[in-house]
């Protein structure tokens, strides 16, 4: 199948970009393409115009500092991946983006366009709403922060106005004396997770995050629960999903042996960034 045919337009600046996304309620922004492509094709969505940010300068930075990681909307997966400063300021971030996609998609695919891209399955919404982070987005009104919360609001929605642009993502850096784990299970590797996990340890404080299991990014508390009892706890906060991939039984099960695997590895992460 081709795409239904489309207005393209490349901006060269973030003001026409808005006002290109502005003059048609029809428009959509092109970011890397590896999740909006595909949709045009299949024609699963039919804009009438494309606004490609790639012409934008300034918008493909990857700030890692003390207080946490800024990630630009033009930043690719593979070079947020390939950042040792991300990997040491918050090692949630590279730990999940190993398992997105394939090189060639993480080559092209940008860290932020998946994050607004709000799918429940990808890796790094899950991500930035465990570290309660956030995006800014760019509007005809200014500037404003979407905090992680906020962001997620239903099956690939987010909560950003049509005629915004996100120009950049949040993470926290990960304090001192915590630990982080992150692990999930596809039929191959790369693939979309059947289920994916990650957690954060800080002191007495221990909280999972889901992808694939819930129709958004899902966040649960767990500090206090033992051991034994890390994935029952968690169920009883979820809520499965049955697909053509696994059952809910299935994806129950792999939550329960997750959960208690990623909270184990962020428990040793946590001693030994203490013992350092
Ligand atoms: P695009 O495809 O350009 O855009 C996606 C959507 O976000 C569009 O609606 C677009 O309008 C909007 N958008 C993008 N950027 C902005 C912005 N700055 N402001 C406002 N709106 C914006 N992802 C995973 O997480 N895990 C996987 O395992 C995985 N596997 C994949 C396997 C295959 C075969 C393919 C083709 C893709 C896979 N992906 C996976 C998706 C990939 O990570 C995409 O790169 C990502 O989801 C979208 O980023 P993009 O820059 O390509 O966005």
């Amino acid at each position: 199948m081709k795409p239904a045919p489309f207005d393209y337009v490349r901006p060269g600046s973030l003001d026409d970009a808005l006002e290109a996304l502005a003059g048609d309620s029809g428009a959509k922004v092109l970011a890397g393409g590896q999740s909006l492509v595909p949709l045009l094709s299949m024609r699963l969505a039919a804009p009438s115009r494309l606004v490609d940010i790639n012409g934008l300068a300034g918008l493909d930075g990857i700030d890692a500092a003390a207080g946490g990681v800024r990630i630009g909307a033009l930043a690719r997966h593979a070079d947020v991946l390939a950042s040792p400063d991300v990997r040491r300021v918050q090692p949630l971030v590279s730990l999940a983006l190993a398992h997105v996609a394939h090189p060639t998609i993480r080559n092209r695919g940008t860290t932020v366009g998946s994050i607004v891209h709000a799918d429940a399955a990808a890796e790094m919404p899950m991500v930035l709403r465990l570290l309660e982070g956030s995006v800014e987005a760019a509007g005809p009104g200014g500037r404003r922060t979407v905090a992680a919360g906020e962001l997620f609001v239903g099956p690939l929605e987010s909560s950003l106005h049509r005629d915004e642009i996100a120009v950049s993502a949040w993470f926290p850096s990960l304090p001192a004396g915590a630990g982080v784990g992150f692990e999930e299970i596809a039929r191959r590797h790369g693939d979309y997770a059947l289920c994916g996990v990650g957690a954060v340890v800080d002191g007495d404080t221990v909280r999972a995050g889901y992808l694939s299991v819930c129709d958004v990014p899902t966040v649960v508390d767990l500090s206090g629960v033992a051991d034994a009892d890390l994935g029952d706890a968690a169920l009883a906060h979820l809520d499965p999903g049955d697909d053509i991939h696994a059952s809910a039984d299935y994806r129950a099960e792999l939550v329960r042996v997750l959960t208690a695997r990623v909270v184990a590895a962020a428990r040793t992460m946590a001693q030994t960034r203490a013992a350092q």
